[in-house]
């Protein structure tokens, strides 16, 4: 084999074995956490929502659970440094997967800046932020729904919603802008079929891989 073919076996080796990071962005309700599970199969991606995480910790009444808890019943972000922390784990110990979705993740600029240093550290970055758009009526009307069978306290009460909405709009949404200034991110309609939306997804996600 010349050097030449020497060296463009090692960059579709390197191409392939890139991993690719993506961010799955929206409100409260607008279906990030039903795409992600989608995409997570089609793309051989691997979800990564704090939520979920949280919820777990939870269900097993562990001190991280204990602590997330009073935070997640009233609608409010768990601290940073107690959500920074639980990612680090998880990403620890997936270290060989071909790349993550990330749902619920970040919901503070202060996160996306811990996320952009964990991701350096591997010499990895985020490749794309998808944002789902959905507006505020539209989502109280489905968490309420989901309330009804979720389990969920802070799907069950018009109030609580109402504090996640006001949150989102605070603290998480200046995350997207965050994103756009490095070209990042990218909004589309969540309002649709499930199958429409994640076709929506799937098409900008096939053009990144
Ligand atoms: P939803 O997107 O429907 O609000 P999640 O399951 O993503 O629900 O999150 C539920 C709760 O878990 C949040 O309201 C918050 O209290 C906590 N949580 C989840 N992700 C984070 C995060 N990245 N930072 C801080 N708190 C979080």
């Amino acid at each position: 084999m010349s050097w030449y073919q020497e060296v463009l076996k090692w960059l579709s080796i390197f191409r392939m074995k890139k991993r690719i990071n993506l961010i799955l962005f929206g409100p409260p309700g607008s279906g990030k956490g039903t795409q992600a599970k989608i995409l997570e199969e089609k793309f051989s991606l691997l979800q990564i929502s704090t939520g979920d995480l949280f919820r777990y910790e939870l269900g097993n009444n562990t001190p991280l659970g204990q602590k997330a808890r009073a935070y997640m019943d009233q609608g409010q972000l768990v601290p940073d440094e107690v959500t920074v922390d639980m990612l680090r784990n998880k990403l620890e110990k997936h270290p060989d997967v071909r790349g993550y979705i990330f749902d619920g993740f970040p919901r503070t600029i202060a996160q996306a800046e811990a996320l952009d240093g964990l991701l350096h550290e591997r010499n990895e970055s985020v490749n794309q932020l998808i944002a789902l758009k959905v507006e505020d009526e539209e989502i109280i009307k489905r968490l309420l729904e989901r309330g009804k069978s979720s389990g969920r306290a802070d799907d069950a009460n018009v109030e609580v919603i109402q504090e996640r909405i006001k949150v989102y709009n605070a603290e998480t949404s200046p995350v997207f802008e965050f994103y756009r200034q490095k070209d990042l991110a990218l909004e589309v309609e969540g309002i649709g079929s499930i199958e429409e939306i994640n076709n929506r997804l799937s098409e900008i996600i096939q053009a990144i891989l």
